[in-house]
C-alpha cells in the first residue's frame, strides 16, 4: 500500500516521525509520504527511523503547502498543495517555508488573543506547548480547547470556534498557488493539489481554476481523500485522465487529531513511478531490507 500524504508532530499531526514510520509498517504501508504543512522539518527524524527498519520500506518526502487562488470567477480560494521530493535547500522555496511558518505563528497568536478576549480559557504559552517544535495549525488550537474542558474533541472545535466561518477566524498569508507550483518546480519537485474537492472545509475550486493551475505546472490532484464524495472522486478521475496527470489517494493521517486512520486511501504504484519519474529535487528513502 502506498500512502502519500501524512502528518507528523513537525506541523500538527501527534505521531513524532519516528512513530509514524513505525505506525505506517504496522498499518501495512510500503511507501509513505511524510508531508507536514509548509515544513520538511521532519524528513531528518523519519529518515533515520527508515534507515532502521528491518523491512522493505521506503519514504517519499514532502511537505503540504498553504496556498491562494484567485480563479476566473475572482473568487480567492485557500488550498494545499503537496510537494513530493523537491530539494529542501533550494533558496526560493525555503524562503517560502519560513515566510508561512511566520504567518502561520502571528495567526495562531491573533486567534489565542480574541478567544482569550472573549473568555475562552486558552493562552499562547499552552498552545506553544501542544506545537512544541512543529508547525502551529489549529488542530494545536482545538487541542488546547479540549484540554481546557471547552470543547469535547478537536472536531467539534472545528465545527464551531475553530471554522472558516468563526468570528474568531484569522486568515494567513499564504502562497500565490502558481508561484508555488513554480518554486517546487524549480526545486525538483512535482506537485499534486490536496484534498481539492473537500467541500465541507469551505469554497473549493471549480474546474476553470484547477485548470489555470495545470497550465502553471500542477502534476496531479489528490481524487481519493476522505473529504471527498463518490461523485466528486469520480469527476476528478474522469479530469486526470483529460488533462493527464497523476490521481493519487492518500489518507491525510494526523494520528489523534482526525479520526482517519494510516492507508485509508491509497495510491497505485504505476502512480507513484510516475511520480518520480518527474522529480529530481531529492531521492526517496529505502530501508536498509527495501532496494
Ligand atoms: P490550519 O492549517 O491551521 O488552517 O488548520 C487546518 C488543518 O486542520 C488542516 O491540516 C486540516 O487537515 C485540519 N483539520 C481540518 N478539519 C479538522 C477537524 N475537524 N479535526 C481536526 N483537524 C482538522
Ligand atoms: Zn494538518
Ligand atoms: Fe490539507
Ligand atoms: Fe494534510
Amino acid at each position: 500500500m502506498i500512502d502519500l500524504h501524512c502528518h507528523s508532530t513537525a506541523s500538527d499531526g501527534t505521531d513524532t516521525p519516528t512513530e509514524l514510520v513505525a505506525n505506517a509498517v504496522a498499518a501495512g504501508l510500503r511507501v509513505m509520504a511524510i508531508t507536514d504543512h509548509d515544513t520538511t522539518g521532519g524528513w531528518t527524524e523519519a529518515t533515520e527511523a527508515v534507515h532502521a527498519l528491518p523491512t522493505a520500506f521506503t519514504l517519499v518526502p514532502g511537505a503540504e503547502f498553504s496556498c491562494t487562488h484567485t480563479g476566473p470567477d475572482r473568487r480567492p480560494i485557500t488550498l494545499h498543495i503537496l510537494g513530493y521530493l523537491f530539494d529542501p535547500d533550494a533558496p526560493g522555496l525555503r524562503a517560502e517555508r519560513a515566510r508561512l511558518r511566520r504567518s502561520r505563528l502571528d495567526r495562531a497568536a491573533e486567534i489565542v488573543e480574541a478567544l482569550a478576549a472573549d473568555g475562552y480559557p486558552i493562552s499562547w504559552s499552552q498552545v506553544a506547548d501542544l506545537a512544541g517544535d512543529g508547525v502551529v495549525g489549529r488542530p494545536h488550537l482545538g487541542q488546547a480547547l479540549q484540554q481546557s474542558g471547552v470543547v469535547a474533541s478537536v472536531d467539534e472545535a472545528f465545527a464551531d470556534l475553530l471554522s472558516d466561518t468563526s468570528r474568531y477566524y484569522r486568515p494567513k498569508a499564504d502562497s500565490p498557488a502558481v508561484d508555488l507550483i513554480g518554486l517546487v518546480g524549480q526545486a525538483g519537485g512535482a506537485t499534486v493539489i490536496a484534498h481539492p474537492w473537500a467541500r465541507r472545509r469551505g469554497s473549493v475550486l471549480a474546474e476553470p481554476a484547477l485548470a489555470e493551475l495545470v497550465a502553471a505546472g500542477l502534476a496531479g490532484i489528490e481524487v481519493d481523500h476522505v473529504d471527498h464524495t463518490l461523485a466528486d472522486r469520480a469527476r476528478l478521475r474522469e479530469l486526470v485522465a483529460e488533462w493527464q496527470l497523476l490521481g493519487t489517494g492518500s489518507s491525510d493521517y494526523h494520528g489523534t487529531h482526525k479520526a482517519v486512520r494510516l492507508g485509508a486511501e491509497t495510491t497505485s504504484a504505476d502512480t507513484l513511478d510516475r511520480l518520480l519519474t518527474l522529480t529530481s529535487g531529492v531521492v526517496p528513502v529505502h530501508s536498509p531490507g527495501g532496494q
